[in-house]
């Protein structure tokens, strides 16, 4: 039994065990605080594997995944950075948002995400094959990529790729009955006022309301503030810092509390 809990939201449970069993990398889309994380951390539980998760940034170097030579007490030592450890220990190495990091520190990943599955550490002069439990897990939110930070197609290819969205608001508010305790009746609120801003999303174009925010807002009803109070400090207000749309949104959220 887990102690991540995951509400499924499909059939990702399977097809992630199935990647894993013929060893091929996963790359999970979708919005931001919609759970790919928390799914990443529940399979590496349900597989009886680490995760070692790397957030990825543009000043990520490939030097920064597999390792670098260091001065320690005077001697140069090797260190391996947090993939080749993922990798020897042949963990789930979980890529946050790697749409992030530049192509040329992507490019250490291709003998990996083949069939070779092997990691060339060519400064340390040393070649590691990944063991069958190794696995790959990249993700990126499709919303926020420009067109100067597309993966290549090459690099896509590679994956099988899992679309993940926020779960239908009967099963949300059940995660925030579970994540923060509160009664079911002010989650289903809480996931009605999310519903209502992610429906306007057209009209304004933001990043809608995610799962994180809503599981926040209820950590802050189960604390004693009022459901209204919640909602604005943790959904409305990071949205946008428009007065007008703001007051829109303030309408349309409190219809729902
Ligand atoms: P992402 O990685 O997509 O940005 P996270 O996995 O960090 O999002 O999710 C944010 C929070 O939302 C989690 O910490 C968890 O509390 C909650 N959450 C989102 N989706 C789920 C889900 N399907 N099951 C359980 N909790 C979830």
């Amino acid at each position: 039994m887990s102690n991540n809990y995951y509400q499924s939201n499909g059939s990702e449970v399977a097809l992630f065990k199935q990647a894993a069993t013929q060893r091929v990398p996963v790359m999970l889309t979708g919005p931001t605080g919609c759970g790919k994380t928390r799914f990443v951390e529940y399979m590496g539980e349900v597989l009886g594997r680490d995760v070692v998760t790397i957030s990825c940034h543009d000043d990520l170097t490939s030097s920064d995944l597999v390792g670098r030579f260091m001065v320690t007490g005077g001697d140069v030592v090797w260190n391996d950075g947090p993939l080749t450890r993922a990798v020897k220990s042949g963990a789930i190495c979980y890529m946050d948002e790697v749409v992030e990091a530049r192509h040329d520190s992507l490019a250490v990943l291709h003998s990996l995400t083949d069939h070779r599955r092997t990691l060339y550490l060519d400064r340390a002069g040393e070649v590691v094959t990944a063991p069958d439990s190794f696995m790959l897990v990249c993700s990126y939110n499709p919303a926020y990529r420009s067109s100067l930070k597309e993966l290549k197609p090459s690099f896509r290819q590679r994956f099988v790729t899992v679309a993940m969205t926020y779960l239908p608001p009967e099963r949300e508010a059940e995660v925030l009955v579970s994540e923060a305790g509160i009664d079911l009746s002010a989650a289903k609120r809480l996931v009605n006022c999310a519903m209502s801003i992610r429906k306007a999303d057209d009209i304004f174009h933001f990043e809608p309301p995610s799962t994180r925010v809503l599981v926040t807002a209820a950590k802050l009803v189960a604390a004693g503030a009022s459901e209204l109070e919640a909602a604005e400090v943790c959904i409305l207000a990071p949205l946008s810092n428009d007065g007008a749309i703001n007051d829109g949104l303030r309408e349309l959220a409190s219809a729902s509390l």
